[in-house]
């Protein structure tokens, strides 16, 4: 019977994080185990640069120093020249977390249970074959709960034969104020031909994948984009409720990711305070870190109540990115905002719907 230094369950970025960040330079026996074909896997992730992740600025495939958030009256440009917007994508950042001096064992199965046994524990997969492991970090989490807002989004890859994108310039937000539904397009310029053009929802329930297509066809064809290649899309749930699980009291047992709580729930951003959490836990002896601030869950907790009891369609958001400049706003949306710039956050919102969330 071999007993595994550590079991991973899920190598989604924050499983694949613990395997480079805290065991890849070791040579211990790392066990992980995933369901789904992670090498098929395709997306970016997006961040604005922070001190902890700038230890990874080589696997940047983009950075960008302006993006804007804007509707059809109204455009903000933010721009900051020190902590640009960047995107890593899966793959690479993949292909960095598996480059490691451990010995990973993969098992393409998914996790039925485990449970302690003695200084150990008893991982049992689907088909009922038993492993062991002395830790287990585990990142399975609950995309959807009834009741609760989610983000949910589908992005396609294109190549237009002209240039039409200003690849300098991404568009954070661009509220299409669509009656009674909360949606934007998000638009990441690689080059003057290439881009992500993103169709995100939040709301309570997804919709169907051409529900998205029709809106980034109608918003390109705004554009006169009209000829395109798409090569490949993407497509996602985010949780804007408050996903992480209980604290395990076993110190052995690691909640990490979206269990683990690293997903600001009112935006989506999960990626970067991931890896934050990552870092977190391998200085401590704890088995939990808190990511965010309790002042910035509270602030997060208030924004959603006020999302979910009123049909805003961007104009807060677009009302907040004018009353901030682009180092404000990044640092807000990375959790390091000063009190003035929350103070101002907060004076940008509708009084008695805001007075009514704080309450809700
Ligand atoms: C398409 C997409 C784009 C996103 N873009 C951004 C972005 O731009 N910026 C940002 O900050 N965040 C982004 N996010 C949000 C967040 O960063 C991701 O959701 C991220 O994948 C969360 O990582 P995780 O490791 O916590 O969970 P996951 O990525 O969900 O990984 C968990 C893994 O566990 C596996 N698993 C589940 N159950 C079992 C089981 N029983 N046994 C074995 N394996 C199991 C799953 O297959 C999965 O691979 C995006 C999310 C998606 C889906």
């Amino acid at each position: 019977m071999k007993i595994h230094k550590a079991a991973i369950i899920g190598l989604g970025p924050s499983g694949l994080a613990v395997n480079k960040l805290i065991y890849g330079n070791k040579d211990d026996e790392i066990i992980a185990f995933e369901n789904i074909d992670i090498h098929k896997r395709d997306n970016y992730f997006g961040f604005w640069l922070t001190d902890w992740m700038k230890p990874y600025e080589g696997l940047i495939e983009k950075k960008w120093n302006k993006w804007e958030i804007n509707n059809k009256n109204l455009k903000i440009v933010h721009t900051d020249n020190n902590y640009p917007y960047c995107v890593i994508s899966f793959k690479i950042w993949k292909d960095f977390c598996l480059s490691t001096k451990n010995n990973l064992h993969l098992v393409s199965k998914k996790v039925k249970t485990y449970h302690p046994v003695k200084n150990y524990y008893k991982i049992i997969t689907e088909d009922n074959i038993e492993h062991f492991a002395e830790k287990i970090y585990d990142s399975r989490s609950k995309k959807e709960k009834n009741n609760e807002l989610i983000q949910h989004f589908l992005g396609i890859n294109i190549k237009t034969t002209s240039n039409t994108f200003n690849d300098k310039q991404l568009t954070l937000m661009h509220f299409t104020e669509d009656n009674n539904l909360l949606h934007f397009i998000y638009l990441l310029p690689f080059s003057h031909n290439r881009a992500l053009v993103e169709s995100t929802v939040f709301s309570k329930e997804v919709l169907n994948d051409d529900w998205y297509r029709d809106k980034i066809k109608k918003y390109l064809k705004q554009k006169s984009i009209n000829e395109f290649k798409e090569f490949s899309y993407e497509k996602g749930v985010i949780p804007m409720f408050f996903s992480a699980e209980k604290i395990q009291n076993d110190p052995n047992i690691f909640n990490i990711g979206l269990r683990g709580g690293a997903c600001k729930p009112s935006t989506g951003y999960a990626f970067s305070f991931l890896i934050k959490q990552i870092q977190l836990l391998k200085k401590t002896n704890k088995n939990n870190v808190n990511v965010h601030h309790f002042i910035e869950r509270k602030m997060d907790k208030v924004f959603i109540n006020y999302l979910k009891n009123n049909n805003e369609n961007g104009s807060s958001f677009i009302k907040i990115a004018k009353n901030l400049n682009g180092y404000e706003f990044q640092k807000f949306m990375m959790g390091q905002s000063s009190l003035l710039t929350k103070l101002k956050i907060i004076k940008s919102m509708p009084k008695i719907p805001f007075i009514k969330a704080v309450f809700g």
